[in-house]
């Protein structure tokens, strides 16, 4: 007999592309770290949508602020004012410490708003000949999966089949200083990068990498643009990766957390000088800015101006850290990697695939997903309990026979 699990598999396999390859779970309902599948079994997520879902899952005040959103109204397009805009992006921007906000919904769209913007702005700001703006991007960079963004990727497989790519992107290594001084030139507006690599394997750049970056790209006359979609608000410790440098980029790329699980919200918060080279009918999105996404994310933003996650994400990330360290060098795990409660974890090879650990940990009731072949990602919601994340680490450690 077909159980509920295979049969609704089949059903995904059938009718949807196969662009993922999901692990085997159907999930039925979610609550804080915790996730239940269709059989009733429970599993912990410690993968939390790739950090969208900072806050947990069915986080309340998150879903009052859209229950209470979803009664008044939802959608106006950007045709007219809503009561909810000027307030999140103001809330927005002073979390940012910035001037201005241009909401979208995916964070793919929000790093296409980030070159768009930078490129106008090098033209009528910094005053390169039309056509010939540059952005400088980093080796094994992920910003998402549009033409344009895929243009620039370096993973074989996120570019194959999609040409003819788009121009005007210098890729240099990434936490490579002196390579991307070498790549900026006159025609250079922007350098578009990843505070922490994530999809990567959550490679964090060497100390002093980004107030490197922030100091070139400042005497260069280039803007600095953070794509800070997973790695920011409250992931690492701080609400931005930049901070952990004391760094504030020309432009922050948000997205993932800022609709807290709840609705996709993504947006470029910037200056005056840079987001005010925009005029009616140069950019824009149906949804994006829309009151429901609105009123979400400003549940959020008030969150994370209570610093409470942060402190979370800094205190269980320690100890996160410090008990994968102890697996490191003992034959079963390679490397670890992260800041704050986010963890790229190198399996050694003679333990099995990223994949076979993750499905492993799936059967013991803990979701991880593997990346690059070998490496899993650690990165439950902040609200996790500490005795949760140490019975997820446990069951690691079974897997790994650690
Ligand atoms: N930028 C970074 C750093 C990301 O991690 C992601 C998604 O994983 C994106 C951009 C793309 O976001 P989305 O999948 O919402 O388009």
């Amino acid at each position: 007999m077909t159980s509920s699990t295979e049969r609704s598999i089949a059903a995904a396999e059938a009718h949807s592309a196969h662009n993922y390859h999901p692990l085997p779970v159907v999930v039925a309902y979610a609550e804080g770290a915790w996730m239940t599948d269709v059989e009733g079994r429970r599993y912990l997520d410690m993968l939390a949508g790739y950090s969208a879902l900072n806050f947990g899952h069915g986080n309340r005040r998150l879903i009052n602020a859209a229950k209470a959103q979803l009664d008044r109204v939802t959608l106006t397009s950007r045709a007219f004012h809503h009561d909810r805009f000027a307030d999140f992006c103001a809330e927005l921007a002073a979390l940012c410490g910035k001037d201005m906000v241009l909401p979208m919904n995916t964070g793919a769209e929000a790093v296409e708003t980030a070159v768009k913007t930078a490129r106008k702005w090098g033209y009528r700001v910094k005053g390169v000949p039309d056509g010939r703006a540059r952005i400088v991007v980093a080796e094994g960079n992920f910003h998402g999966r549009t033409t344009t963004v895929i243009s620039f990727s370096t993973d074989e497989e996120a570019r194959r089949d999609y040409g003819p790519y788009t121009p005007g992107f210098e890729i240099v290594p990434y936490g490579d200083l002196a390579a991307l001084e070498a790549a900026i030139d006159e025609h250079t507006v922007g350098v578009l990068l990843e505070p922490i690599q994530g999809e990567a394997g959550v490679l964090v750049p060497p100390p002093g990498y980004l107030r490197g970056v922030r100091e070139l790209t400042a005497a260069r006359g280039v803007l600095f643009m953070a794509d800070e979609i997973q790695s920011g608000l409250g992931r690492t410790g701080r609400t931005f990766a930049c901070d952990h440098e004391g760094v504030v980029p020309d432009m922050y790329i948000l997205g993932k957390a800022l609709g807290g699980g709840v609705v996709p919200v993504s947006a470029v918060v910037a200056s005056r000088e840079v987001l005010g080279v925009y005029h009616p009918g140069e950019h824009g999105s149906t949804f994006g800015g829309n009151p429901l996404a609105c009123a979400v994310a400003l549940e959020v933003i008030a969150m994370l101006r209570s610093g409470e996650f942060q402190q979370r994400a800094t205190e269980l990330g320690e100890h996160l850290h410090q008990e994968l360290g102890l697996l490191v060098g003992g034959g079963a795990v390679d490397a670890v990697r992260g800041r704050g409660l986010w963890a790229g974890v190198d399996i050694n090879p003679a333990k099995g695939t990223g994949r076979q650990v993750s499905e492993a940990l799936m059967e013991r009731g803990v979701l991880v997903k593997d990346t690059h072949g070998s490496t899993i990602r650690i990165a439950p919601p902040l609200v996790i309990s500490k005795e949760d994340l140490d019975w997820g680490l446990a069951q690691l450690r079974s897997v790994l026979g650690a």
